[in-house]
């Protein structure tokens, strides 16, 4: 199974993945995750990936790219992965295709959780406050939906015009959004 799964800052990605990753027993490839560790550990990758990440805005295309490209040719990603978080940008999806053409893999499908605008931001002001992410400020959480109108909502129609989009209902209980996922990932290529 070879998933992307999309959506706003807020719309329970990190959730979801967890959860298919764990039905389908797949490795989630989250690059927010990675980044944050890379932050953490104060690598030359996190040192760079920092500043962007605290304004909200998108982390340079080759600093991403090349970092999910030695993610997935790792041998954990041989039966299948998620990419949680990628790609975001046209580019991105530009140099994903290439990585699937040289691994000689396709995609089955890209979800994606389709959440109320009003209920994103009160969602990351809520985890503003019991995790305490560094790009959860009002403004930065205000800039990173600005960024993902302009630069990854347009992704969409480019995969629903490759037949391999699957819109979910992301409002709602947690395991209910879970269900409408594995009902979704159960259609796919049908
Ligand atoms: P969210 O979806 O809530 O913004 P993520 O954890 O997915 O949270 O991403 C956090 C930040 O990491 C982004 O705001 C961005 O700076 C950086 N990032 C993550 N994925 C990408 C990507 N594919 N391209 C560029 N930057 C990214």
């Amino acid at each position: 199974m070879r998933l992307i799964l999309m959506g706003p800052p807020g719309a329970g990605k990190g959730t979801q993945a967890a959860a298919v990753c764990h039905r389908y027993g797949i490795p989630a490839i989250s690059t927010g995750d990675i980044f944050r560790t890379n932050v953490s550990a104060g690598t030359p990758l996190g040192v760079t990936a920092q500043t962007y990440m605290n304004a909200g805005e998108y982390v340079p295309d080759e600093v991403t790219n090349a970092m999910v490209r030695d993610r997935l040719t790792q041998p954990e990603c041989r039966r299948g992965f998620l990419l949680d978080g990628y790609p975001r940008t046209v580019e991105q999806v530009k140099e994903l295709d290439q990585m699937l053409a040289d691994l000689q893999v396709q995609l089955n499908g890209v979800l994606v959780l389709n959440t109320d605008p009003a209920a994103l931001i009160q969602r990351l002001l809520d985890r503003a406050r019991t995790e305490g992410r560094a790009d959860d400020t009002e403004e930065v959480i205000r800039r990173r939906q600005e960024v993902y109108a302009d630069q990854t909502a347009p992704l969409v129609s480019e995969y629903n015009a490759r037949g391999i989009l699957v819109s979910v209902n992301g409002n709602g209980r947690v395991d209910h959004v879970t269900d409408r996922i594995h009902t979704a990932i159960a259609r796919l290529g049908r």
